[in-house]
């Protein structure tokens, strides 16, 4: 046991390796991504660049730029590129990921308004995770029935007049269908009543700007004046590895309401609704943009795009299923006799991952960067059987 702890010799010997090994192995046994058959989820296989530079920085807290100050310069490197991408932005965190960023960002929108009603406006598409947040915020948080499109900017202005939010949340790549809400239309909003916006774009966040670059969709998403945060997961399409998300401010004066004394550390203060976070996380990002660059990602964008369309194509042409038209690489789909929830219980029999888009009574293909299109033919051939 002693030498559990210690790094020489142990790590030659055989026989510890066979013991760890069979440990490990018992519980090994995962779905894996490159099998083609997790298609509901959003997240995919970190990139091996990532997760190398992942262990070669596994030793680092992010939260502690005194220690690892290399971390820290990292992380304003992979501002520096976010600031590009959207245009605008001064300052950003490391989160684990679009959860927390919401949740932060509401608690800096609260700090900054504490004179507004307690309540936060929202289209009814928003992630649970705000919903989260208002409730450990004891904030009131009204949603605007969207029946399924992006919110429309007049009602949400009403919703801003009636109910003077301190925050506006609104989504660029819904949770349930890929929904971009128009972000330019609500930002000018957000500047006329001067509220809070913050855009979630966790999952949309490295899909849209190349989309709407090559004329694929209509939104773009920047820091338009009246936007002051955007979060983004690199988990996500950003081929990093879990949890790797960002939370972007539109000014440094946001982000230092989230950073609270720590006398005790040589940093004098924790920024962020966490302590110790990976730093880790920041070196998979930053190798990956030093090493690619964005185009990487337009790379992704493109390629998950066009895959969510040949889905599209190849499920539309199964007999008495109604596939909704992608927007962002997701693909929603039902059938017009056999009720949601049963089509998915077959789905899984087979071995395959899809998750619901409830709203829509009908279920989710996110096609993220491990998918490809033979894995799609597969899916296509089980779900004719099934529904035959
Ligand atoms: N926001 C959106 C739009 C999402 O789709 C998700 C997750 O799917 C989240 C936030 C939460 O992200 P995470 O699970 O990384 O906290």
């Amino acid at each position: 046991m002693k030498n559990m702890f210690c790094h020489g010799e142990v790590l030659l010997d055989r026989k510890f390796w066979e013991a760890v090994l069979e440990l490990l192995k018992k519980y090994s046994n995962t779905p894996h991504h490159k099998d083609g058959k997790i298609l509901g989820s959003m997240t995919t296989t970190p990139h091996p660049l990532a997760v190398y530079a992942y262990l070669m920085f596994i030793h680092t807290n992010a939260s502690d730029p005194v220690i690892f100050k290399e971390i820290e310069n990292m992380m304003n490197d992979i501002i520096y590129e976010l600031i590009k991408l959207y245009h605008g932005g001064e300052s950003g965190i490391l989160t684990s990921g679009g959860t927390e960023s919401n949740i932060a960002a509401i608690l800096v929108a609260k700090k900054i308004f504490p004179n507004r009603s307690n309540t936060v406006i929202a289209p009814d598409t928003v992630h649970v995770s705000v919903d989260k947040a208002c409730d450990i915020m004891n904030c009131k948080l009204v949603k605007i029935p969207t029946n399924g499109n992006p919110v429309n900017a007049s009602i949400l202005e009403e919703y801003v007049r009636k109910y003077n939010p301190f925050a506006v949340v609104i989504t660029a790549g819904t949770t349930e269908r890929g929904l971009i809400d128009p972000v330019k239309g609500i930002s000018e909003l957000a500047e006329e009543y001067n509220v809070y916006l913050h855009v979630d774009a966790a999952y949309g966040g490295l899909l849209i700007p190349f989309l709407y670059r090559h004329g694929i969709i209509g939104e773009n998403l920047k820091f338009y004046n009246g936007v002051s945060s955007i979060s983004v997961d690199f988990h996500k399409n950003g081929l990093a590895p879990i949890p790797s998300g960002i939370l972007l401010f539109n000014s440094k004066r946001y982000s230092e309401k989230i950073c609270y004394k720590a006398e005790y550390t040589l940093y004098g203060k924790y920024c962020g609704l966490l302590g110790t976070r990976p730093g880790g996380s920041v070196a998979s990002i930053w190798i990956l943009l030093k090493i690619y660059g964005l185009d990487l990602y337009e790379k992704i964008a493109l390629k998950t795009y066009n895959i969510a369309m040949y889905t599209y194509r190849r499920l539309s042409a199964l007999k008495e299923l109604k596939v909704f038209k992608p927007i962002l690489p997701i693909v929603v789909f039902k059938h017009k006799y056999i009720d949601y929830i049963e089509l998915l219980q077959r789905i899984l029999s087979k071995g395959y991952f899809l998750y619901k888009s409830p709203s829509l009574e009908a279920l989710r293909i996110v096609i993220m960067p491990h998918v490809e299109k033979s894995h799609i033919d597969d899916f296509v051939n089980i779900v004719r059987e099934i529904i035959q």
